[in-house]
């Protein structure tokens, strides 16, 4: 029950694809393809220098599993009621966009 996430220049990601957000929120509501997918809770790591945010971050060094995903892609057949029960979601390099959608 894995995040492996390419985007690496997200604030969340510890540059090994694994994530750091407190919940994963992704988005979708009208996605038909994973094109339409996108994971909203994607921050620039240039964020890191602002001091306020690297404090809440290392607060909560966590790593998040797709348990910790709200998933607004209601016609992805690995989404119930927003959780998201795939086994392993990959998450794109580029576009932050949700790689394990099905419709
Ligand atoms: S899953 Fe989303 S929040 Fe987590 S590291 Fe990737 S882009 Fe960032
Ligand atoms: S696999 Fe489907 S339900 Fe899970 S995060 Fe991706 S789009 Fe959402």
């Amino acid at each position: 029950m894995a995040i492996k996430c390419g985007a690496h220049n997200c604030v969340h990601n510890d540059n090994h694809g694994n994530c750091y957000a407190g919940v994963v929120n992704v988005r979708g509501a009208h996605a038909v393809t994973t094109d339409e997918t996108m994971c909203k809770s994607f921050a620039d790591q240039d964020l890191r220098a602002d001091a306020e945010f690297a404090m809440e971050f290392n607060a909560a060094p966590k790593k998040a599993g797709v348990t910790n995903i709200k998933c607004g892609a209601c016609q992805c057949k690995h989404n119930e009621k927003h959780k998201c029960h795939a086994h392993d979601v990959q998450i794109n390099e580029v576009t932050a966009s949700c790689e394990t959608f099905e419709q």
